[in-house]
């Protein structure tokens, strides 16, 4: 079923075939509108409840803080474009290593007369609690900070900064909006949203085997959204509910979240393996370390002096298949990596690194063959290799 030589699971997963049942037989039996009020419409209401519900226990939250939008992309941009219908404005704090669907909404706010502050990150690709303390002020309105970084896996200390941030609001008597997108860490690290204490956070069901298109908003306080319709998921996210898609989810919150004791040690296994023999080749440089602050799943690596695209085509021809950097931003016509930029990485190391992230079905197996490969590729180009 799952294909071997995939390691790019950070843009996009495989479904679980229990996924893909679910949301085959829910669009078959329950096609009616979760807003229908005859009885077919009133089951799938049910079914769609029952869901909200499920995900809730799951992520450690109530059920009234669980809103089903079409993604990350969607969850991060409701939260941050409610700020425009706000009378008073002022600052936004927000990572310099987000992604995308974070950093351009909250740029577009500096036109609706709010003032965009960068958190910087130290050499680790981390935003630092002290780093962040040196920031607040008064007039802040959004702290958005990521818990697990696409790019590099570095892992933010979220809950040490919410706390930085609530000792700030207690000394000046005043609430801050904070945003989490936890898309990268949802099924492959433990989450307890009541024990993060934050106040809004950004899900992707195809991040986690889940369908594509399907996602969650976790907010725990009223906003006002800047997108009107129908009302549906009590007005924050109105448009009609993608039920099969969203069943298919929790079917893979499910089935990933109980599993992520066993998926750990797996995923780790790969990583302790793949970090070793790339240390010991000496050749080529290492950017996500591979500690408890880097997420099991991704090693972004740097063979300096050989251009990422010339190893990206060197591994597809043997059938394997990793990125250069993020997948969701290969789209925007200015391909700079800002997040390894961030952290103070040189032009040269960028230009050559390449993002190697597997899951759940990912075997040592997989992983040997991709290192073959990779020494291979070392060897061929070794004239162009910069780490001699
Ligand atoms: N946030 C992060 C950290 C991501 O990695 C991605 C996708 O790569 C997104 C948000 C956006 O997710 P989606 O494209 O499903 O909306």
């Amino acid at each position: 079923m799952f294909d071997n030589g995939y390691f790019d699971w950070n843009a996009t997963s495989p479904i679980y075939p229990e996924a893909l049942e679910k949301y085959i037989d829910v669009s078959a039996k329950y096609f009616h509108n979760t807003s229908s009020v005859y009885s077919k419409g009133a089951e799938a209401k049910k079914l769609l409840n029952l869901s909200r519900k499920e995900c809730a226990s799951i992520l450690k939250t109530e059920e009234k803080n669980i809103y089903f939008t079409s993604g990350a992309t969607e969850s991060n941009n409701i939260i941050i474009s409610s700020l425009r219908n706000s009378i008073s404005k002022g600052t936004i704090l927000v990572s310099e290593i987000e992604h995308p669907s974070v950093l351009r909404p909250v740029m577009e706010l500096e036109k609706y007369g709010y003032t965009i502050e960068k958190l910087k990150v130290n050499e680790k690709g981390i935003v630092t609690p002290e780093s962040l303390a040196k920031k607040l002020k008064k007039d802040i309105k959004l702290i958005a900070i990521m818990l697990v970084n696409n790019e590099t896996g570095a892992i933010q200390p979220i809950q040490k900064l919410v706390e930085v941030t609530k000792k700030y609001e207690q000394l000046i008597n005043k609430k801050i909006h904070f945003h989490c997108d936890i898309v990268q860490a949802v099924g492959k690290i433990e989450i307890n949203l009541k024990e993060l204490n934050i106040n809004s956070a950004a899900i992707s069901a195809h991040k986690f085997s889940g369908p594509k298109g399907v996602g969650i908003l976790y907010l725990n306080k009223n906003i006002d959204t800047i997108y009107k319709g129908g009302g549906q998921e009590n007005n924050i996210r109105s448009g009609t509910e993608n039920l099969p898609a969203i069943v298919a989810m929790t079917k893979a919150l499910q089935i990933s979240t109980s599993s992520i004791a066993s998926y750990t040690k797996i995923a780790q296994t790969i990583k302790t393996y793949l970090y070793k023999e790339i240390e010991q080749l000496k050749k080529i440089k290492i950017i996500s370390n591979n500690d408890e602050n880097y997420s099991p799943y991704i090693l972004t690596i740097s063979p300096v002096g050989i251009p990422s695209e010339v190893t990206l085509r060197m591994l597809e021809e043997k059938e394997i298949y990793v990125s250069s950097g993020s997948a969701c931003s290969a789209n925007s016509k200015k391909k700079d990596n800002y997040v390894l930029k961030s952290m103070g990485l040189s032009k040269e190391i960028i230009e050559s690194s390449i993002r190697i992230s597997w899951g759940h079905s990912t075997t040592l197996k997989d992983a040997e063959k991709l290192m073959e490969t990779l020494k291979n590729i070392i060897k061929e180009n070794d004239f162009l290799l910069k780490i001699k």
